[in-house]
């Protein structure tokens, strides 16, 4: 039996980075709202199933002005997401409960290609944890309080992660389930992969992502996207 392999895409955060009263997943670049491209490339994927998690009022407005409008027939559920990105992850996770793999993404990296989810969707199936991301560019240094160095790790073993991050469902589920119970972790958790990492029982893999796959965190990066998307069309 083929195996069911959904998409969560979550698009419940505040930007607050971003010093704007419109959310970025909402932001209009080049013509259409930040949120649609994610849903369009996972919409030609493989993908059987896709979850939107949105902020609780936001539910009724995505359904009309992009879903229904540009007819994204594969979302299943547009559901509430919660304070932290976890508790997002979560809501979509208990949503698709029967599904096999589980691709998460942030609606706020709307660069995402085919190329980039199908390997993440082999990935997951291959080794039941995967992130895609790419090799740093840059040297990265951990800095103290202070912001002094105080390491610089060799580049070649840094990558930069991006999403869509992919899972064997009950595994990112359970992970999910011991993480919320241990209060004291939560906090720092900033990615579902390091929820497997900590709380679950698979190595997670990285897989090429795309230098281009980026996620747009402050208003320098609508407007990269923006020229990004422009190029795209040209050629
Ligand atoms: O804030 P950050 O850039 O890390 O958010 C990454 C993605 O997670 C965004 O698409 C954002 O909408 C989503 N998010 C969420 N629920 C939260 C916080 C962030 O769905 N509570």
């Amino acid at each position: 039996m083929k195996a069911k392999i959904t998409a969560i895409i979550l698009a419940a955060g505040k930007s607050q980075r971003m010093n704007s009263n419109v959310q970025k997943q909402y932001m209009i670049i080049h013509g259409k709202p930040v949120l649609y491209y994610s849903l369009k490339a996972f919409s030609d994927s493989a993908v059987d199933d896709i979850i939107i998690v949105t902020g609780e009022k936001e539910q009724e407005l995505v359904k009309e002005t992009i879903v229904d409008k540009y007819g994204f027939d594969k979302v299943r559920a547009i559901v509430p997401g919660g304070r932290e990105r976890y508790d997002s992850t979560f809501a979509g996770l208990k949503a698709c409960q029967g599904s096999d793999y589980v691709l998460i993404h942030d609606a706020a990296r709307p660069m995402i290609n085919s190329e980039v989810i199908e390997r993440a969707i082999e990935g997951a199936m291959q080794y039941k944890a995967v992130v895609v991301g790419m090799p740093a560019k840059d040297t990265i240094k951990i800095v103290d309080e202070k912001e002094y160095a105080s390491k610089t790790p060799p580049r070649k073993n840094m990558w930069i992660v991006q999403t869509p991050q992919a899972f064997d469902y009950d595994l990112i589920y359970r992970a999910y389930e011991r993480m919320l119970s241990d209060g004291q972790a939560r906090r720092a958790i900033t990615d579902d992969a390091m929820v497997v990492e900590t709380y679950g029982d698979a190595k997670v893999k990285l897989v090429f992502g795309d230098y281009l796959n980026i996620k747009i965190t402050t208003i320098d990066d609508i407007i990269l996207a923006e020229s990004i998307l422009k190029k795209i069309e040209e050629n």
